[in-house]
């Protein structure tokens, strides 16, 4: 059937996720294509987080650490994502950022692999990773290994001690084959650690099925816990009670009240927390994590990748009409088992400009720079509990008018900003 805005209306209305947005504070006259950066405010949470900083905080005072149980709310938010990465209860911990709990994870594992030398990566990985790995090489002696996509399997040997992968790039949306890669890992008696920040919330993940040894990954992206959310750690239960993770504070002791100078581990995911949770924090993204779960009655994450699929589909077909006639070159994957839930653009010139001109039209998306190798890329993620068929429609008949137009060669759009 030839596709028109008419027919994705149709679509929007026979889909069976369609009231998920409504569960969302979305701005009128905005088409958000960056909820894999930022996701959006849940429609509960203002009232959710006032309830804890004016009844919690503000009357209950420190008491609410037992009566609201505060204290169980990192393991209580970690089940909860615990469902959407196939984990069972009590391996999941929403702590820190992604980056401190990398670290963590990374230096356990490490601690896990004495005698061998390597930490493998990919060189296309988001930098914090790779940062945080030459951080721990630097005092450990380990050699940091940055090889391309098709050199990973080649490059696991008897000196690895541990492979380090991003599941789903976060520049072109490329998705790694998670179970096969583990297992060439384990052949080679290596260790994996999994970031899931692009996939947790956006692609069904099964770490216990996989066999993976480790996983970290974002509370603000996929999940909608806002700016700046708690991340999430995941150990496998053979690992977690063989080593120490490095940020021994007080929450991850065995008994933190009872004050005792000698540092004891707690058993279990508990061991992965330092100190004092950002609870306002927490009770964001335990929002976002209730309205994330609210998809579990209408087919959980089976049914969002099944739209996410329809989405980002959707978008390269209308995109593939004009694009190569303007320098853009769809860079993610079309084949579905090897993408996340994003559509990447791959562009020589301008790619900055035109998501400019793109956000002075409503529909946000971002921009990646390029470097030696790969060209700018213009981003845009597709997430299922909130965006409609006829804002994929929308979306790229507005990438047409920019660059048919020109109007991204205006001057105020080619001012790069802080943040982009
Ligand atoms: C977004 C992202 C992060 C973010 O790390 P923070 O410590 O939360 O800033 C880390 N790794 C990957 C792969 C990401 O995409």
């Amino acid at each position: 059937m030839h596709t028109t805005r008419q027919t994705c209306l149709e679509r929007d209305a026979q889909d069976p996720l369609r009231h998920l947005r409504d569960l969302f504070e979305l701005p009128a006259d905005t088409i958000y294509l960056d909820g894999n950066s930022l996701g959006p405010l849940p429609k509960a949470t203002p009232e959710r987080v006032a309830a804890t900083v004016q009844q919690a905080w503000g009357q209950d005072l420190i008491r609410s650490w037992n009566s609201a149980g505060w204290f169980e709310w990192p393991l209580r938010v970690g089940d909860k994502i615990g469902q959407f990465i196939g984990a069972q209860p009590g391996q999941t911990v929403a702590t820190d950022t992604t980056s401190i709990n990398l670290y963590k994870v990374l230096k356990a594992a490490l601690a896990l692999r004495p005698g061998r030398s390597r930490i493998v990566s990919e060189r296309s990985n988001f930098p914090t990773d790779l940062y945080i790995a030459q951080g721990i090489s630097r005092d450990s002696g380990h050699r940091v290994e940055l090889v391309d996509q098709d050199d990973i399997a080649g490059a696991l040997n008897g000196d690895v001690a541990v492979l380090m992968l991003t599941h789903v790039n976060y520049r072109t949306g490329a998705m790694h084959d998670m179970a096969a890669l583990t297992r060439a890992a384990h052949e080679a008696g290596a260790l994996v650690i999994w970031d899931l920040a692009h996939s947790a919330g956006a692609v069904p993940v099964d770490l216990l099925g996989a066999d993976a040894d480790f996983a970290v990954g974002c509370g603000y992206k996929y999940f909608n816990g806002g700016p700046g959310a708690p991340a999430f750690a995941w150990v496998h239960p053979r690992h977690v009670d063989a080593a120490w993770q490095p940020l021994s504070g007080w929450w991850g002791h065995a008994a933190p009240f009872a004050f005792d100078p000698q540092y004891e581990p707690a058993s279990g995911i508990a061991r992965y927390q330092c100190g004092t949770q950002a609870i306002i924090s927490l009770c964001a993204l335990d929002v976002g994590m209730d309205t994330f779960l609210a998809s579990q009655a209408l087919g959980g994450m089976a049914a969002l990748r099944a739209k996410s699929l329809a989405l980002t589909d959707l978008f390269m077909q209308l995109v593939d009409d004009f694009a190569s006639a303007n320098g853009l070159s769809v860079v993610t994957p079309r084949e579905h088992g090897k993408r996340g839930s994003q559509v990447s653009l791959s562009c020589a010139h301008g790619a900055y400009a035109m998501v400019q001109a793109l956000i002075a039209r409503g529909v946000i998306g971002d921009f990646r720079a390029g470097d030696a190798q790969q060209a700018d890329i213009l981003r845009f993620g597709f997430t299922p509990l909130y965006l409609r068929f006829v804002d994929v429609w929308d979306a790229a008949q507005a990438l047409r008018d920019v660059l048919h137009s020109g109007e991204w060669q205006a001057a105020p759009f080619q001012q790069r900003q802080a943040v982009t």
